[in-house]
């Protein structure tokens, strides 16, 4: 099962991907953690990944597609695998396909994760983080018994900056952008499945479940 899982800041992709994770029992691949690996594991692409970020410039796209291959062509993905973050564009969604036919896999399915951008708004603004045990509330939908106070620790909550409707509006507008020439090229292929990511955690577990089992 080869599965490309996508969503906006805050629309609980994480979370989705470890559930599918255990569900599936097949790995979740970020491009921040295929990075850290690959500099980590110090690899001739990871060598010049780590040359690039050093010197504060964007990793050009043969190196990371270089990475991507080399994360994908592990033992640990002969049973599929959860990308995430990769692809960011149609010409990184072009590679991986060539990357996919030399390993003689298919994708089975995009998934996103959707929200529309007042919600996420909505959830951004009134998350509340612990000092001391950096547990997360949301003053409407998750709040604690005290006001301003974790129930887990005592500790006092506070609210992270990003978390404003300015800084939310522009990355969700950014990332809007930046995912619509995906999102069209990927329905063309007859791939995009989006879930609505307004419902319960659970929820929206059995909705891509369902999805999966239906292609898988
Ligand atoms: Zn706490």
């Amino acid at each position: 099962m080869q599965l490309i899982l996508m969503g906006p800041p805050g629309a609980g992709k994480g979370t989705q991907a470890a559930n599918l994770v255990k569900k599936f029992g097949i790995p979740h691949i970020s491009t921040g953690d295929m990075f850290r690996a690959a500099v980590a594991e110090g690899t001739e692409l990871g060598k010049q990944a780590k040359a690039c970020m050093d010197a504060g410039k964007l990793v050009p796209d043969d190196v990371t597609i270089g990475i991507v291959r080399e994360r994908l062509s592990k033992d640990d993905c002969k049973k599929g695998f959860i990308l995430d973050g990769f692809p960011r564009t149609v010409e990184q969604a072009d590679a991986l396909n060539k990357i996919l036919d030399e390993l003689g896999l298919q994708l089975t399915r995009v998934l996103n994760i959707h929200v529309p951008a007042e919600d996420l708004i909505e959830r951004a603004v009134g998350r509340r983080i612990c000092k001391g045990c950096g547990a997360t509330y949301h003053v409407k939908f998750n709040p604690t018994k005290v006001e301003g106070t974790c129930d887990n620790c005592g500790g006092e909550l506070y609210q992270r900056k990003d978390d404003n409707e300015a800084t939310m509006k522009n990355r969700l507008s950014v990332y809007e952008a930046s995912t619509k020439p995906l999102i069209d090229y990927y329905s063309k292929a007859g791939l995009y499945t989006q879930i609505d990511g307004r419902q319960s955690i659970e929820k929206v577990t059995d909705d891509l479940s369902r999805v999966l089992s239906s292609v898988g």
